[in-house]
C-alpha cells in the first residue's frame, strides 16, 4: 500500500460507504421515479440519505439537493445567485485562493461583463474580513467565498462576509464553497449566513462523483436548475438520482464519528513540528482546518519533490500546489519569496493517517534535502 498523504485531493471509499453503495446497486437498484415498490424504496432510501446528510451539515432535507460534484455545485450556485440578483447589479467579489470550480466561471462572467473584485490573502494564507467589507458595493450580486482553502488547510471568513453583507444593506447573495470545511471544521449553513453551500462526498471517504448544494429554502421559490430535464430533485436538479453514491455518501457522514477531526490534527500537528525541525523544509502555515499542512522545500521544485516521494510509494501533492514549474494560483497570491511558491508541497491527512507514517515521509524528505542530486534540484 502507498503512504497516502494526499486526503485533500480524494479519499479511499470507507468500508461503510462501499456496503451502502452495494446495497443499493445490488438490491435496491430500483429508479426512484418509478412507481411500483422497487422505485418506491429507491426513493425511500434516498430521502432517509438525505436526512443522514442534512443532520450533519444542520440544514432541513429539503435544502439539499444532490448533484454530480463539488464542481457543478459551484457552478450552479453562481449561476443561480446571479440569476436571482440580476437586477441587483454586475458585481462579484470573491478571493484569489479559490478552487478552479469558481474561478473558471469567475473569468467566464467577466469576459461576458461582470466586474470580479479578488481579494487577496496575507502571507499566511489569511483573508482580511476588513477587505470584504471595503469592496462591497451597492452593485455586489454575489460573494463566493470558500470556507477552508484546499491547498492551505486555513478558514476564510465566512461569517464575517455575511455580516458584512447583512450590516451594508446590501443585497448580495452569499455562497460558501464547504467541500474541504465539511466534518472537518464545525458549521451549519445557518450559522455561517450563507445562501449556498457546496460540497463534494469523496473528500470524507464516498465515492467520486457525487456531492450536493445546500439553497437556502427562502430561495427555492426564485431558484432557477443548472439543467433541465425530468422532475427529479423537485425539478432543480434534473437527471436520474445517483442513489448508491448518495447511500455512500450518506454512510460516510454517519461513519465520521465525534473526535475524527481532532485525531487527524493531532496527527497534522505532529506533521508539523516534525517536518519544520527538518533542514531545508519550512510549514508555510498551519490552518485552522485540521487536514492540510502546505510545505515548501525552497531549494527543491515542489512537482520534483512529489515525484520523487511518488517514485518511493508516497502520495502528497503538488497537484495545483504547483504546475508545470509555475506556482499555484494560490500561492501566487500571497507574498512569499518565490523559492518558497516554487517548492510547494501539500501534505493532508485522514482519519487512517498514523504518526509513524509521518516518521516515514520526514526520513524521506531529510533524504531529499540531503541530496545533492541535480535530478531532484532546480
Ligand atoms: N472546491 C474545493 C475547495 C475543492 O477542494 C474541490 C476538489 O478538489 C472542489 C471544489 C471540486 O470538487 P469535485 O472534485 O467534487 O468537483
Amino acid at each position: 500500500m502507498p503512504l497516502y498523504f494526499d486526503h485533500a485531493a480524494t479519499t479511499p471509499v470507507c468500508p461503510e460507504a462501499a456496503q451502502a453503495a452495494m446495497e443499493v446497486m445490488t438490491g435496491q437498484f430500483g429508479n426512484p421515479s418509478s412507481l411500483y415498490p422497487l422505485g418506491k424504496a429507491a426513493a425511500q432510501r434516498r430521502d432517509a440519505d438525505r436526512a443522514i446528510i442534512a443532520q450533519a451539515l444542520g440544514c432541513l432535507p429539503e435544502e439539499l439537493f444532490f448533484t454530480s460534484c463539488g464542481t457543478e455545485s459551484n457552478n450552479w450556485a453562481i449561476r443561480a445567485a446571479l440569476d436571482l440578483n440580476r437586477r441587483v447589479g454586475k458585481h462579484i467579489i470573491t478571493t484569489a485562493i479559490e478552487h478552479s470550480a469558481v474561478l473558471e466561471p469567475a473569468k467566464l462572467l467577466a469576459a461576458q461583463g461582470f466586474e470580479v473584485t479578488y481579494l487577496k490573502p496575507d502571507k499566511t494564507g489569511r483573508i482580511d474580513p476588513a477587505d470584504l467589507a471595503a469592496a462591497l458595493r451597492p452593485d455586489t450580486a454575489l460573494v463566493s467565498m470558500m470556507l477552508v482553502n484546499n491547498e492551505l488547510g486555513t478558514v476564510l471568513p465566512v461569517r464575517e462576509a455575511a455580516r458584512a453583507i447583512r450590516e451594508a444593506g446590501s443585497a448580495a447573495l452569499l455562497h460558501v464553497d464547504a467541500v474541504q470545511g465539511f466534518l472537518k471544521v464545525p458549521f451549519t449553513p445557518k450559522d455561517l449566513g450563507c445562501d449556498f453551500l457546496s460540497l463534494s462526498a469523496h473528500k470524507i471517504r464516498a465515492p467520486k462523483g457525487i456531492g450536493a448544494l445546500y439553497i437556502r429554502r427562502e430561495l427555492h421559490k426564485k431558484v432557477k436548475p443548472l439543467m433541465l430535464g425530468g422532475g427529479q430533485e423537485r425539478g432543480f436538479r434534473p437527471g436520474t438520482e445517483a442513489t448508491a453514491q448518495i447511500a455512500a455518501f450518506a454512510a460516510s457522514v454517519a461513519a465520521w464519528k465525534p473526535g475524527t477531526a481532532d485525531a487527524i490534527r493531532a496527527v497534522r500537528d505532529y506533521a508539523a513540528d516534525t517536518l519544520s525541525a527538518i533542514d531545508g523544509v519550512e510549514v508555510i502555515t498551519r490552518g485552522e482546518a485540521p487536514h492540510i499542512l502546505p510545505i515548501s522545500l525552497p531549494d527543491f521544485s515542489g512537482q520534483s519533490v512529489v515525484e520523487a516521494l511518488g517514485s518511493q510509494g508516497v502520495c502528497v501533492s503538488s497537484g495545483s500546489a504547483c504546475h508545470r514549474g509555475k506556482p499555484s494560483h494560490v500561492f501566487a497570491a500571497m507574498p512569499l519569496p518565490p523559492k518558497v511558491r516554487l517548492g510547494a508541497v501539500r501534505i493532508s491527512f485522514g482519519p487512517d493517517s498514523t504518526t509513524a507514517e509521518v516518521d516515514e515521509l520526514a526520513a524521506l524528505l531529510t533524504q531529499i534535502c540531503q541530496s545533492k542530486s541535480l535530478l531532484f534540484k532546480r
